[in-house]
């Protein structure tokens, strides 16, 4: 196990706040029809390890394929700065936007490429 830090981010305009315990060396690049429009990095925590602090009333629920996944944005700025599913394991899960991290130089991530537009 990478060691874990805790990390603050959100949307845009501030609405949407959040922080999370990630051990963030790699991010993920998927090239589903989603993520390739939204250009976002992913890292993934237990939901346990998330709390949203603010913006639970700003956020707007899009769903595609599967509905497996909650992609929550920002009713405001439009930015998507996590989602929620479930794991592979069946786990509540939370999607992470890397690039709405504070302080995250995301050029200095290990980027793993996941061919998502094919599962
Ligand atoms: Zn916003």
């Amino acid at each position: 196990m990478t060691d874990q830090t805790t990390y603050s981010g959100g949307c845009h305009c501030g609405a949407v706040r959040y922080s999370v315990k990630l051990a963030l060396s790699t991010v993920i690049e998927c090239n589903c029809s989603l993520c390739r429009r939204r250009g976002w990095l992913l890292a993934f925590a237990p939901a346990a390890d998330f709390t949203l602090e603010r913006g639970a009333e700003a956020l707007i629920e899009y769903q595609f394929n599967k509905k497996r996944v909650q992609h929550l944005f920002c009713r405001v700025c439009g930015v998507q700065s996590f989602g929620r599913g479930d794991g592979p394991d069946g786990k509540a899960t939370v999607a992470i936007n890397a690039r709405c991290l504070d302080g995250v130089d995301t050029s200095k991530l290990t980027v793993k490429q996941v061919d998502g537009a094919s599962l």
